[in-house]
């Protein structure tokens, strides 16, 4: 037995502390293992997974290892494949894909039929989550909902359910938004009411597992004699619903190891409830508990930071998290001028990392990224980012962009004036469009509407002034369109009034048309801005789902639970971010956030970078409250990174880019046919030489780089010989 950690030792370097021997050791019965981040918990589990298969004789299909994502199920994978690459792994999977099966079993023994109505369905008739929720809102409420408004009715309704709060109390719920109690109701009732055939979200999987193992005992036996041992990880985020399937599936041999972190639990907003494990010994009188305090992840800088700053929180269980690791670096806080120089930093500091995968962006929201992907694209830096935002590239803000840039190149078209005339802030109304399009008038657009509606003189008069903004749009590099666009055509002051008529989030808005602007500053063209859009977006999905591999990984907090990096930049670290004017003045929602804050913080191994900024736009902005919070705490006084330091380039490079000496510095040692190697994607030959940009054929992919970049921090060295 002893034989096992010995083993392992020697093969794999670690040896498991005395209590994570024990809670390998302890395969028989319930067993909770409250722990604190990076103190192993993961780990553990493991090792008792292998533990069961090398010293137990117990085949890896009787094992059933669970977590909160599909992502983490993944990274739970990997590791076991890395701790024991000779054994099959067991199934790691998600709560949803379990019960999904359960569900899905449990429907065909009773002859009904269903439909997933989640992600969009692609039968020309089928039934979408978001629609329904549309049309039940309209229905309700006599009104339009908006995206932010569809957001929360569904969180809401997930909350809920997966609360198990009976349908006859919906009603009288508090919800987000005028009787959400009332249209969740009916989006029940719709989704129930053809006899033998149900329509499903992801969350009615779950309701359904555990009422067909509560109900159905036949069902259930066939469930509970699959699996001898269970084991959740990441159990705080678990909601009363998915710790009921759990324990109906355990209920015969009660072989469950459940860990938890309660200060790590960020989804009670979607009806998580880390309370239940308050509860553990209620529901399994016989279970061990047991405690893992010290860190093994993290440098002592961060674990004592970190300690100190949760324990600001009065809701958890109280855990004295310490560490034997070493002293690193000094947590670095830096305050920027703005979002775009607080970009600006992170590239340099990447373009000086040689093992990207060692390094995480994490964000509060995931609009950041697009500026960020766009921009590292453009540098050439590799990443990946698995809940990548590609919606951004479908959003109308972009469309109608691309419209009034359409425009340009025809200015007699009438069909795409009359998709952006309503957003030149002119006061017309849709009637007048329409007139225009089935009027016979030609020509210039602008000319012709003044002749087919009848308009005031000021509104006459914009149109003259925007015929002429035209005129020299063909002329302008791309950024300056859009600012054009923006300013002088009318379209921010239009987006103003959307906004407050139908409730979009204005600074949202704007946010959009900023990272438009980002992504069009190296463009020459409006055909080379179109071109680079869709690459974006391309690269994008290839992030998500062909990641490179020696990627910077881009997170938000909440999908980075679990993982860890060497270094770590936390941005965006401002008032109204994180914590969310939401959250603010509510003191539950307030420790939520501080627990996201610390969540992304114990990330970190070496280096952890708490990033904010000062101005937006010219509009001043505050830090956030956290970062104050940890600046008192610092364990160490930080000296110069403190400060905001106007961010020079040639300062930045001097203090930390490591440039490879033989990296090629000029132009004319460039040429087509040279082979290169590059630090991250490894050997290559040029194939295309541009002005600004080259292309290099590298063996697993074709790369375009900018020459500038490549040059000015010696990224290519030429392959002698
Ligand atoms: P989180 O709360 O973030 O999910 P965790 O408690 O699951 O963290 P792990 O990810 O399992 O922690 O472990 C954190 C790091 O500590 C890993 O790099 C792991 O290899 C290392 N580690 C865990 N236990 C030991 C040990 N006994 N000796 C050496 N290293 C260890
Ligand atoms: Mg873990």
């Amino acid at each position: 037995m002893s034989d096992f950690f010995e083993r392992k030792k020697t093969q794999l370097g670690i040896e498991l502390n005395e209590v994570q021997k024990r809670a390998v050791l302890q395969t028989e019965g319930p067993l909770l293992l409250l722990a604190c981040p990076g103190s192993g918990k993961t780990t553990t589990m493991i090792m008792r997974i292998g533990y069961l298969m090398e010293e137990k004789n117990i085949q890896p299909k009787r094992i059933k290892a669970i977590t909160f994502s599909r992502a983490s199920a993944a990274d739970m994978a990997a590791r076991f494949t890395r701790f024991f690459p000779h054994h099959t792994p067991v199934d790691f999977s998600t709560i949803h894909s379990l019960a999904f099966m359960i569900a899905r079993t449990y429907l065909e023994k009773s002859g009904m039929t269903y439909e997933l109505i989640e992600g969009g369905g692609k039968a020309p008739k089928s039934v979408n989550k978001q629609f329904l929720l549309k049309g039940i809102y309209k229905e309700v409420l006599k009104e339009d909902c908006t995206d932010d408004e569809l957001a929360a009715i569904s969180t809401f309704i997930s909350s809920i359910k997966n609360r198990m709060i009976p349908l006859e109390k919906w009603t009288t719920l508090e919800g987000p938004v005028e009787k959400a109690g009332r249209i969740a109701r009916q989006y029940e009732q719709f989704k129930t009411r053809e006899p033998g055939h149900l329509y499903l979200d992801f969350d009615d999987m779950l309701v359904l597992a555990e009422k067909a193992l509560r109900t159905d005992d036949e069902l259930a036996d066939l469930f509970r004699r699959k699996y001898d041992y269970l084991l959740t990880d990441e159990s705080q985020d678990t909601s009363l619903v998915q710790h009921l399937i759990v324990e109906h599936l355990v209920a015969h041999h009660g072989n469950l190891c459940v860990v938890a972190d309660d200060d790590q639990s960020i989804y009670t907003w979607r009806g998580a409830d880390p309370d239940y494990l308050l509860a553990f010994r209620k529901v399994y009188p016989d279970a061990q508990v047991l405690k893992m305090e010290r860190n093994y992840r993290s440098s002592k800088e961060i674990v004592e930071t970190a300690a100190k700053f949760i324990k600001r929180n009065k809701k958890r269980y109280p855990k004295e998290m310490y560490t034997e690791n070493a002293e690193k670096m000094p947590i670095v806080m830096k305050q920027l001028d703005d979002p775009k120089r607080q970009l600006e930093y992170i590239t340099y500091e990447l373009l000086a990392e040689k093992e990207l995968k060692d390094v995480a962006i994490l964000f509060r929201n995931n609009a950041s990224s697009t500026m960020y992907v766009s921009e590292l694209h453009r540098r050439g830096i590799p990443f990946y980012m698995k809940d990548a935002d590609d919606k951004f590239f479908s959003h109308w803000i972009v469309e109608d962009i691309l419209n009034f840039m359409r425009l340009s190149f025809n200015t007699e078209r009438k069909d795409i004036f009359a998709k952006i005339v309503l957003k030149m802030n002119l006061f017309i109304s849709r009637k007048m469009v329409t007139k225009f399009e089935q009027s016979k008038t030609t020509g210039n657009v602008f000319d012709a509407f003044v002749q087919s509606v009848e308009l005031k003189d000021r509104q006459i008069k914009k149109l003259k002034d925007y015929k002429k903004g035209y005129e020299v749009i063909p002329e302008m590099r791309p950024l300056r369109v859009i600012q054009l666009i923006r300013q002088d055509l009318g379209y921010e002051a239009a987006l103003k009034s959307r906004a407050e008529k139908f409730g979009f989030r204005f600074d949202h808005l704007l946010s959009i048309l900023d990272t438009l602007e980002g992504i069009a500053t190296p463009s020459r063209t409006m055909v080379e801005f179109a071109n680079q859009l869709k690459e974006l977006e391309r690269a994008v999905q290839n992030a998500k789902f062909n990641p490179p591999e020696n990627a910077v990984t881009l997170s938000t907090f909440h999908s980075a639970k679990g993982l860890e990096f060497r270094r770590v930049f936390m941005i965006d670290l401002q008032k109204g971010i994180i914590p969310s004017e939401e959250d603010e003045g509510d003191e539950e929602a307030m420790e939520e956030a501080r627990r996201l804050f610390y969540v992304g913080m114990t990330r970190a191994k070496e280096r952890l970078e708490l990033l904010s900024y000062q101005q937006d736009e010219g509009k001043p902005k505050e830090n956030s409250r956290f970062l104050n919070e940890v600046r008192r705490l610092l364990v160490k006084p930080i000296e110069r990174s403190e400060k905001n330091e106007p961010m020079h380039p040639k300062k930045i490079r001097r203090a930390s880019v490591t440039m490879n000496p033989d990296g090629i510095q000029k132009r004319d040692e460039l040429a087509v046919g040279l082979v290169v190697i590059h630090r991250v994607f490894g050997h290559g030959e040029i194939i295309e030489f541009g002005k600004e940009r080259l292309k290099i054929q590298f063996a697993k992919m074709e790369k375009e780089l900018d020459i500038e970049t490549v040059l000015q921090y010696r990224l290519l060295e030429q392959v002698k010989g």
